[in-house]
């Protein structure tokens, strides 16, 4: 599977700078932002600075250092959000029928109410 990067997507913009962001955490290799249309109390984006489209092409393709930065970078988040106690979800939506909207690597962080069961039949 090839993966095309397209570097005009908005977080290639925001890590650019050419878009504003509410930055929660920034390391070497990844940068967390608020969603711009939260969906719980707590909606965090974690994403690498590395060109990658979705999880699968990261954990393929990226380096050691970067997948062990991003790594951290989440439990930083988590940490920093305070989401352990009374839960939380990750997301990783993928491609079409993950309804993936922007074509870089994110995972949302939700917390803050109860989120309800994983999936809805479409
Ligand atoms: P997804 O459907 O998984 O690709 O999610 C994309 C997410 O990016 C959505 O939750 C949007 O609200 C969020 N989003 C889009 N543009 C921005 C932006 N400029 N800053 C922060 N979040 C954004």
């Amino acid at each position: 599977m090839a993966y095309a990067y397209d570097d005009q997507n908005i977080f290639a913009k925001i890590l650019r700078g050419e878009i504003p962001n509410t930055t929660v955490l920034e390391t070497d290799h990844s940068l967390a932002f608020r969603d711009l249309h939260p969906q719980a109390p707590v909606h965090v984006l974690v994403i690498p600075k590395g060109p990658y489209v979705c999880y699968d092409h990261f954990a393929q393709m990226a380096s050691d250092a970067e997948i062990l930065d991003y790594t951290r970078a989440i439990g930083r988040v988590c940490a920093m959000e305070g989401v352990a106690g009374d839960g939380f979800r990750m997301i990783a939506n993928a491609g079409a029928n993950g309804v993936q909207e922007v074509p870089h690597l994110h995972v949302h962080i939700l917390a803050g109410r109860p989120l309800g069961r994983m999936l809805q039949r479409a």
